[in-house]
């Protein structure tokens, strides 16, 4: 999961003010985003706030891009002609659920109380995103909607659906106060399962758990390729000695590790931050497993432990360095998903965008159901930096109610750094044969 920017960044201010709301702490501005949206939501009414800021899912996809204007469906078409559907593939969808309908899924009961209020809003409007309209029947909604975008999904790549495990303290035992959410594996298989040809499960596995490797074992013996984690909100860090057997592990299976790099907004606990540090799987590289950085950790700061761990720089640097390192070529990747939401900054992206040498060496995550979310997609942004053309955005615009995953793809293979003229190679999109997806 990535980043719902309430009680984090603001999104809409200018420079002047983001500096100066940079200084005034963290859980007061928190504050403040509550209290405005208390007034919002007393002021619009909740359905109204949830109209606003949660989901694009009342399209019925099934014809959509016969709807969609002429010029709509040429941005489209220019999208998506030189994908081959074989290669393309998104890394990176939620599912998620809260255990109804037999689904074993969980999530903290904090996000479903209003005595958190803005975990509880932050929750709200996920569900929003993800078509879910009431908890009954949460997770078969969550499953049926996603399953809709897929079969209206015109550019014929694959998904992959990502299991979500529990945090675990240090001691290998379970730390459900501080895990977020769990989605098992064995639920992800199975509806990953509704459609082989489409679907790919991907596992989650907390390496302190007693019984990790067996687990990697398991999985991997029918298929699984890929493993997720979240390491700041599982409470992993993957520069500690006790990852060793598990990376050890990956390589002898040939799994990659597909690990969130960066600050995580729903993460509260600073410590925690840390072990989204880049710099941290540098252990997972040495051991020679595959790692897939996800948001190609443009989101944050973390400690620069290769020059003695004192000072913070942005998370997006620690990345790059790493990227540029020779030793690591063909096994780290960096991945695409988040990337161009709202708080995301348009000059890391324009410097994604002119460093063609990497492409290759990126992939296509869509962190499903963010882009779907109107809270945290700001076109605006984009046209102002000269990313984007203000006809691209009027498309885009008309994609995104149509067809959020359509919507996202289609984003980021507009998108041109102004220097340049020149977008992301089709090679980022597509994935590379060594992850065997
Ligand atoms: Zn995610």
């Amino acid at each position: 999961m990535d980043p719902l920017f309430l009680g984090g960044q603001s999104v809409n201010s200018s420079s002047v003010g983001e500096s100066r709301l940079a200084r005034i702490p963290r859980w007061l501005r928190a504050c403040g985003v509550l209290f405005l949206l208390s007034i919002w939501a007393a002021a619009l009414g909740y359905p109204m706030l949830m109209r606003a800021l949660g989901g694009a899912w009342h399209a019925a996809p099934a014809d959509w891009v016969d709807d969609l204007s002429p010029r709509t469906q040429e941005v489209l078409e220019r999208a998506i002609e030189d994908l081959d559907p074989d290669r393309l593939v998104d890394v990176h969808a939620h599912i998620a659920g809260i255990g109804s309908d037999g689904s074993g899924c969980w999530v903290h009961p904090r996000m479903r109380s209003w005595t958190s209020p803005l975990e509880y809003l932050r929750f709200q409007l996920y569900l929003s995103a993800s078509g879910v309209d009431g908890e009954r029947h949460a997770d078969r909604e969550f499953v049926a909607r996603l399953r809709e975008l897929i079969a209206g999904d015109v550019a014929g790549g694959r998904i992959c659906l990502l299991a979500f495990d529990h945090a675990y303290r240090e001691d290998g035992t379970l730390d459900l106060e501080n895990s977020a959410f769990y989605v098992p594996n064995q639920y992800i298989w199975d509806v990953a399962a509704i459609d082989r040809e489409r679907l790919i499960p991907v596992i989650s596995v907390h390496p302190y758990r007693e019984d990790a490797l067996e687990e990697l074992e398991l999985w991997a013996g029918v298929g699984v390729r890929l493993v997720k984690w979240l390491p700041n909100a599982m409470g992993i860090d993957p520069a500690s000695e006790r990852c060793d057997a598990f990376y050890d592990k990956l390589r002898e299976l040939d799994m990659t590790l597909l690990s969130h790099t960066g600050i995580e907004l729903a993460v509260h606990a600073e410590d925690r931050q840390e072990f989204g540090n880049p710099l941290r799987l540098r252990r997972a590289l040495d051991h020679g497993v595959r790692v897939i950085a996800a948001h190609c950790a443009t989101l944050g700061e973390n400690l620069d432990l290769d020059a003695g761990g004192n000072v913070q720089v942005s998370s997006f640097e620690l990345f790059m360095r790493m990227m540029d390192e020779a030793r690591y070529e063909g096994l780290l990747f960096g991945e695409l998903s988040a990337v161009t939401l709202a708080n995301r900054s348009k000059e890391v992206l324009q410097e994604l965008i002119e460093r063609k040498d990497l492409h290759p060496r990126l992939v296509n995550g869509s962190d499903y159901p963010l882009p779907a979310m109107n809270a945290v997609i700001h076109l605006g942004p984009f046209v102002s930096a000269g990313l984007l053309s203000e006809e691209e955005e009027d498309a885009l615009v008309e994609l995104y109610e149509a067809h959020p995953l359509a919507f996202d793809l289609a984003l980021k293979r507009l998108l041109r750094s102004p220097r340049t003229g020149e977008g992301f190679d089709p090679e980022a999109f597509l994935v590379p044969a060594s992850l065997g997806l």
